[in-house]
């Protein structure tokens, strides 16, 4: 923030579903959905560089617009239909750049372009060869990878299911890969069994993308205090997330000003090191996907960040929560 209240900083946002709305609007047969729908709010809210998640997951009541697709009522071909469609999108983005280093981001950053790496968000798609799967989601620039979505899958269990249980052989040997193929493990929507069996054997960092602090707002998808510990203890970082649900029982207080309080509580807890940004807009999913007030869309980032400094935060830590963190982290953790 400079002296007139103009907002300077620009902001990773570690988690996007953007690719959500593209593929919903390019199969109906629009074009060009990230430039006419999104990219304005984009420039609005600071957001310089993104993580872009394939999340292929029908929903829990199976709401998505998925139902309406004829033939892509598998998994597998769910996520082959987003993925072919974000390709056809990002060829005719200019303006954007699929990443897979630091290098990569910082040069697009420097061209005027807002940088992507890609996520896959849940792995229910991977069929008992997930391992070569894991080859050609990396041969495909996936840098990041959460085994589950909210289900149960051959890998592992979501942050729905049953909490004692844990990964699979499947699921373990998937980490080993994904690891050795620089696709970072991140536990976002991992329920508690899985989250300390990945912990255990991870060797590198381990992300939680889109999480806050169950401390402040007691939900399943949210970290303990133990356990956002056990993410710093690997050197990786935790992303806050908008999600109203996420970030207070009570509707009253679910503001940009609580969101703020879970990242002075992940601050605290952790160091600011570990903190990051995964806002994980979703406005345009539809009703019950509403960001926190302050933060319906991605164009309140700059009031959230107005939060922290108000709390008293110093400018030096807000630009590592907005970018700093997270970028060292994938510039630490390479494809070998
Ligand atoms: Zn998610």
């Amino acid at each position: 923030m400079n002296k007139k209240g103009v907002f300077l900083m620009t902001v990773f946002d570690g988690h996007s579903d953007l690719l959500y709305d593209v593929t919903r609007r390019r199969l109906q047969g629009e074009t060009h959905v990230l430039e006419r729908y999104h990219l304005d709010r984009l420039r609005r809210g600071g957001i310089e560089g993104m993580v872009l998640a394939f999340w292929y997951g029908a929903g829990p009541h199976n709401e998505t617009f998925w139902k309406d697709i004829s033939d892509a009522d598998t998994p597998a071909v769910r996520l082959e239909r987003m993925m072919l469609c974000a390709w056809d999108e990002f060829a005719e983005c200019p303006w954007l750049a699929v990443v897979r280093t630091r290098e990569e981001a910082e040069a697009a950053r420097t061209a005027g372009k807002i940088y992507a790496f890609l996520c896959i968000e849940g792995m229910e798609a991977l069929g008992p060869e997930a391992e070569q799967a894991i080859d050609s989601l990396a041969a495909q620039g996936v840098r990041l990878g959460m085994l589950t979505w909210n289900e149960e899958n051959r890998l592992a269990s979501g942050a729905a299911q049953d909490p004692g249980k844990g990964l699979t052989s499947l699921g373990r040997r998937v980490v080993q890969r994904m690891e050795a193929r620089g696709i970072l493990p991140d536990v976002s929507h991992l329920n508690d069994g899985g989250f300390w069996d990945l912990i255990g054997m991870a060797r590198g960092p381990v992300i939680a993308s889109h999480s806050n602090c169950r401390a402040l707002c007691g939900v399943p998808r949210n970290l303990t205090d133990e356990q956002l510990r056990a993410i710093r203890d690997t050197g990786g970082v935790v992303g806050l997330n908008v999600h109203h649900a996420f970030v207070h029982r009570d509707p009253a207080r679910q503001t940009a000003e609580m969101l703020a309080r879970h990242a002075a509580h992940m601050v605290e807890v952790m160091g600011v090191r570990h903190v990051a940004c995964g806002f994980d807009f979703c406005e345009f999913m539809g009703p019950g996907n509403d960001g926190a007030q302050g933060l319906e869309d991605c164009s309140g980032v700059p009031g959230f960040f107005r939060c922290l400094e108000q709390m008293g935060m110093s400018s030096r830590d807000q630009e590592m929560i907005a970018r700093e963190n997270f970028l060292q982290l994938l510039s630490s953790f390479l494809p070998r």
